[in-house]
C-alpha cells in the first residue's frame, strides 16, 4: 500500500531536566547539582535527548548525603535504562491486549507512524513485557532486591501519575520513585475515582521506608485520595506537570504545527542545496555569486536555524517558538519586498524563494508580485 503520510525525520529534541528540590528534606541544607547526565529516549512522536541535573545535599552533617535528587519528569518519561519511552510501552501492550494485534503488526504499526519509531522487531516483545510487569506492579511489597536497596536507600521518594493511551481507554496507575528512578507499584484502572485510588496509594506505607514526600501532577481524584492514603505525608505537586494539563488542551494543535514546520525545514534544506550548487557553478566559472542569490542563501540559513530552536515544554513549546520564527523571517521578507515597492528585477531565485515560503504556507497566497 502506499504511504500517504510523508516520513519525518526524528532530529532529537534537546531538553535540560533538573532536580527540583532546593533544600534537602532531611536537614534543611542547601541541594546542589552534583552531575550532569545524557540519556536519549523514543517516544511514539518524537526523540528526545535529555541533559539531567541531578543534585545532593552538601550539608556534611546530613543524615543521608548519599541521596540523589533526580528531576521528577525523568521516571515517567521511561523506564531506568530503557530506550523507549512509557507511552511506546503503552502503546504495545494496548495493541496486543486490546486490538489482538501480532507483534509483526504492532511493529509494522509503529513504523508507520508519521515519525516512525525506530524499533526493531525483537525489541517490541520487550516492551510488551516491561507492559505485562507494570500492569500489575507489586514488585516493592515483596522481600527482594528492590526492597533491600530501597531500604538501604533510607527514603523513598514517591511519584504519582496515571497513563492513558487513548480517550475511554484504562488508565495506568504508577508509583515510581524519583530517588531510585525504580518503578515501585502499578495498577490498571477504568475509573480514577478517588475510593479506587485509596487502597493502591496507601501500598506505598507498606515498603516500610520514610517517604520523603508524594510528588504529583495535581489530578482531580489524585489530591483527595493522597491526603488520605498517606495522612501526614507532604503532597508536593509536579509544577512542571501540572502547567503540562492546563497545557494539554494545545497538544493536537502543537503536534500538527510542529509537524509542518519539520516539512518547512525539509523544504528549506532541498532550496539551500540547490544554492549550493549554484553557488559551486558560479566559483568554477570564476564569476561572483548574484547579490539577490547571496541573500536568500542567508535568509535560507537564519530561516533553518529558526525552524531548529530549542523551546522548553510546556511554557515554551518549540513547535510555537519554531513556527513564531519562521513567521520573523517571512515578515522580514515581505518589509523587504515592500521597501523596494516591488519595482526590482524578478530574478528566478526570488521566485524561487516566494515559491518555497508560499508552499511551506509563510508567503500569502495569492501574492504575486516579486521582492
Ligand atoms: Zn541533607
Amino acid at each position: 500500500m502506499r504511504r500517504t503520510v510523508p516520513l519525518l525525520d526524528r532530529t532529537p529534541v534537546r531538553r535540560v531536566l533538573t532536580a527540583p528540590q532546593e533544600s534537602c528534606p532531611l536537614c534543611d541544607g542547601e541541594l546542589q547539582v552534583c552531575q550532569h547526565r545524557k540519556r536519549r529516549i523514543h517516544l511514539l512522536d518524537d526523540t528526545i535527548a535529555l541533559t539531567l541535573r541531578d543534585k545532593r545535599c552538601r550539608n556534611p552533617a546530613c543524615p543521608s548525603p548519599q541521596l540523589r535528587y533526580r528531576p521528577v519528569e525523568e521516571p515517567l518519561l521511561a523506564l531506568p535504562e530503557h530506550e523507549f519511552g512509557l507511552d511506546v510501552v503503552m502503546a504495545v501492550g494496548f495493541m496486543r491486549l486490546r486490538d489482538d494485534f501480532s507483534f509483526p503488526r504492532i511493529h509494522q504499526r509503529l513504523h508507520e507512524r508519521a515519525f516512525p519509531v525506530p524499533i526493531c522487531p525483537m525489541s517490541v516483545q520487550y516492551q510488551f513485557r516491561n507492559y505485562l510487569s507494570l500492569v500489575d506492579c507489586q514488585v516493592a511489597l515483596k522481600d527482594g532486591k528492590l526492597r533491600e536497596r530501597l531500604r538501604e536507600q533510607g527514603a523513598i521518594l514517591p511519584v504519582i501519575d496515571g497513563l492513558q493511551f487513548g480517550e475511554g481507554d484504562p488508565v495506568l496507575y504508577l508509583v515510581i520513585d524519583a530517588l531510585s528512578r525504580l518503578p515501585l507499584l502499578g495498577r490498571e484502572m477504568f475509573c480514577r475515582s478517588a475510593d479506587d485510588l485509596v487502597p493502591f496509594i496507601a501500598q506505598i506505607k507498606e515498603i516500610g521506608v520514610p517517604l520523603l514526600a508524594v510528588v504529583s501532577d495535581k489530578e482531580k481524584a489524585l489530591v483527595p485520595a493522597i491526603a488520605e492514603a498517606l495522612p501526614g505525608v507532604r503532597h508536593q505537586f509536579c509544577q512542571v506537570h501540572y502547567v503540562k494539563n492546563v497545557a494539554k488542551p494545545m497538544a493536537a494543535d502543537l503536534c500538527s504545527l510542529g509537524a509542518e514546520v519539520r516539512e518547512t525545514e525539509q523544504a528549506l534544506r532541498k532550496f539551500q542545496r540547490s544554492l549550493i550548487h549554484k553557488r559551486k557553478k558560479a566559483e568554477e566559472k570564476d564569476q561572483p555569486l548574484p547579490e539577490d542569490l547571496q541573500v536568500t542563501e542567508k535568509l535560507c540559513e537564519v530561516a533553518r536555524a529558526e525552524a531548529r530552536c530549542h523551546g522548553k515544554a510546556p511554557l515554551d513549546p518549540p513547535a510555537l517558538k519554531r513556527h513564531q520564527g519562521l513567521e520573523k523571517v517571512a515578515e522580514a521578507v515581505r518589509e523587504a519586498r515592500q521597501k523596494k515597492g516591488g519595482r526590482g528585477p524578478i530574478s528566478r531565485s526570488s521566485k524561487n524563494w516566494s515559491r518555497l515560503l508560499r508552499s511551506a504556507g509563510l508567503w500569502p497566497r495569492g501574492s504575486r508580485t516579486a521582492w
